[in-house]
């Protein structure tokens, strides 16, 4: 069943939001190589406990993590640990989910180590910008799928594999809602896009192939050919005025201006 937040849950969603977004601001100043993903875990879980927050993920169906930190043929869902050392040239994606007052923000970042190759540097800018495009997609009166549809639009020319088995979501008194918000797909079907909807937007790219599989931990998603992934999320509610990214410090409002403002592409 999807839920509809009212104007008030919408705000305690924007406080759990920011508080994703501060802490994934002060995870990526972090980032340098020779630390590990679980010093990365420590900073999140301080970041999230100082502002009065709780991890979403910590505990989640037994997940031992603050956040995830899923580094280079890693795509999602990999566990923190102390053995994991980043080293210069990888790629981590991190995703956080804090509460506050029962209701979640839910958001990812992929980051570079050090100096990476230009072909990883493009790989994120398309992931990101395919987030970007979705929520510039996204309409009052519109259809879920049009989101999907422009996250693929967006990545299809650069020849990238988009994840197929893991996708965004409903979400809010829980941090997985109906419904789910695939990364492809064809525009104008599903459920209609209406005030009080709260979705996270979350595509995986991949540097080849769309294909994954799952580690012996029973949590680590990676790529089947063992190339890397890149990954970005938010969540984001639609107003009258255009998309509110609930996760993004300043709303979206520096992305989505131009995105908003060029004609829609063909
Ligand atoms: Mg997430
Ligand atoms: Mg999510």
């Amino acid at each position: 069943m999807i839920q509809i937040k009212t104007a008030a849950e919408i705000e305690l969603m924007r406080a759990a939001g920011l508080v994703v977004g501060h802490t994934l601001e002060l995870l990526k100043a972090a980032v340098e190589p020779g630390m590990t993903t679980q010093d990365l875990d420590d900073v999140a879980a301080r970041s999230i406990r100082d502002a009065g927050a709780v991890p979403s993920f910590l505990g989640y169906h037994g997940f031992p993590g603050t956040i995830c930190t899923s580094v280079n043929d890693e795509i999602v869902h990999g566990i923190p640990s102390p053995r994991k050392v980043l080293r210069e040239g990888d790629i981590v994606s991190i995703d956080c989910g804090a509460i506050v007052e029962g209701y979640h923000g839910d958001a990812a970042v992929t980051v570079p180590v050090g100096r990476v190759t230009p072909e990883l540097t493009e790989l994120m800018r398309v992931c990101e910008g395919s987030m970007w495009a979705g929520f510039a997609a996204a309409r009052l009166g519109g259809r879920l799928s049009d989101i999907g549809a422009a996250v693929e639009r967006h990545v299809w020319p650069h020849g990238y594999g988009v994840v197929e088995e893991y996708v965004g979501h409903g979400i809010g008194t829980e941090m997985h809602q109906d419904p789910q918000v695939p990364n492809y797909g064809r525009p104008g079907r599903g459920p209609r896009l209406v005030q009080g909807l709260v979705l996270a937007v979350e595509p995986m790219v991949n540097l080849g192939g769309r294909h994954t599989r799952l580690l012996d931990d029973g949590w680590t998603v990676v790529t089947r050919d063992g190339r890397p992934s890149a990954h970005f999320e938010h969540t984001f509610t639609l107003t009258e005025a255009g998309p509110w990214v609930l996760t993004a410090l300043d709303g979206g409002k520096s992305r989505l201006t131009h995105l908003l403002a060029a004609p829609a592409a063909g």
